[in-house]
């Protein structure tokens, strides 16, 4: 197919699978339910900073919807993550295995804690990281010494594995955890995209030690901004809660705190508008698993390309539709987005793999052919709750 012809069948099925001419933008939040009612209620309690009954409530319903023990409420995903990656033991020096293709957060939250990204390769089916490709590395780069896992190379300890779950589609966690076991890594999830998503009925985010969560205004549910720790260990929780709120020790009065920690608690005004998005994922979940199918049925005609669909054993939440370029259609990337913008359709391509960023240049990694493929071949669509 000449390359404006397919630009312009991508179009056509976008138009199609969408029922709509654009302006459709990639991503907005639905309020429809009952915000207005809850924020109201923050505002009237004057409740609206970082205590209050919204964030118990919040920090509870999260608590049984993805089956974790224990959940602290944050002021954003990626300070989740980070302080998810502090109590889970990751110190000054050492390195943590993070995907390529991921948002910048994933490498950014280790980076804040004087810790080292070292990117893995993921795989073409759940755009996760590849567990065999990663067990293959290890073995070759890094060797187990008294102190843990060491890099040959830097001479750093490798400390942790952060799966990250692309898009709502659940990584191949079982086998991820496996290879964490073998050569003693602890893992601590990157769920921020992946609130609703399941693999073999357990929630993603609830498989490694610590999991964490994002609720930015772009993804499933939102706060506004915030984000959640999920683990089922009674210490590292209470300690993550510490230090998110300044390692303050409780008292009426006096301020001591007994370690130098964070303000990342999320405030009470922002769990409001959390505990009424909740109360709605039950729908924003079909109505993206809708939009997958009609996405799916529009362009299952064009050869050069397929709609990213869930993994075996997983059930995903759809989050971000996703098309993949197929060999004859990733040539095309740069004129299919400017061609879908153009028609008023809010597509983006998948990020810049971290390591091609000026920023994470230098840093430690395995070889990466599975990322450079798929960061040509993939673009997010519309995929809003409520357009199916
Ligand atoms: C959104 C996101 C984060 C960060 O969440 P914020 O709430 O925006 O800080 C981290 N990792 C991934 C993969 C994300 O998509």
């Amino acid at each position: 197919m000449p390359k404006s012809e397919l630009t312009k069948a991508i179009i056509d099925a976008t138009r199609e699978a969408l029922n709509a001419e654009g302006p459709v933008p990639l991503h907005v939040p639905f309020l429809n339910g009952s915000e207005a009612r809850c924020l109201g209620e923050a505002v009237e309690s004057t409740f609206v900073s970082s205590v209050g009954p919204f964030v118990d409530r919040f920090e509870a319903e999260l608590g049984s919807l993805t089956g974790a023990r224990r959940v602290v409420a944050t002021s954003s995903g990626t300070s989740a993550l980070q302080l998810a990656l502090r109590v889970a033991g990751v110190r000054r020096g050492d390195e943590v295995l993070v995907p390529s293709l991921t948002f910048v957060a994933t490498a950014n939250a280790v980076s804040y804690l004087g810790a080292f990204p070292h990117f893995v390769d993921v795989e073409e089916t759940t755009l996760g990281i590849d567990p065999k490709a990663l067990r293959r590395w290890l073995v070759f780069a890094s060797e187990m010494t008294d102190e843990g896992l060491r890099n040959k190379t830097t001479g750093r300890m490798i400390r942790a594995l952060v799966p990250m779950h692309t898009f709502g589609h659940p990584s191949r966690i079982e086998s991820l955890c496996e290879v964490a076991r073998e050569f003693s890594l602890v893992v601590v999830e990157d769920a921020a995209e992946s609130l609703g998503s399941t693999y073999k009925e357990k929630h993603t985010g609830t498989f490694g030690l610590l999991g964490a969560v994002s609720f930015n205004g772009n993804k499933i549910v939102t706060t506004g901004g915030g984000g959640a720790i999920l683990t089922d260990d009674d210490a590292l929780a209470d300690r993550a809660k510490h230090l998110s709120t300044t390692a303050k020790k409780a008292h009426s009065w006096e301020y001591i705190h007994d370690e130098i920690g964070y303000n990342f608690r999320m405030p009470n005004i922002n769990a409001a508008l959390g505990v009424a998005q909740l109360g709605q994922l039950p729908d924003f979940l079909s109505s993206k698993r809708a939009l997958a199918d009609k996405y799916r049925a529009a362009f299952d005609g064009i050869d050069a390309v397929s709609i990213v669909t869930e993994p075996t054993h997983s059930r995903s939440n759809y989050w971000l539709q996703t098309l993949r370029l197929k060999e004859g259609g990733a040539p095309y990337l740069d004129e299919i987005l400017e061609g879908l913008n153009a028609a008023g359709f809010g597509a983006r391509p998948v990020w810049r793999p971290l390591h091609t960023l000026e920023i994470y240049e230098t840093a430690s990694r395995a070889p990466l052919p599975v990322t450079e493929k798929l960061g040509r071949a993939l673009i997010n669509l519309p995929s809003s709750a409520g357009l199916a």
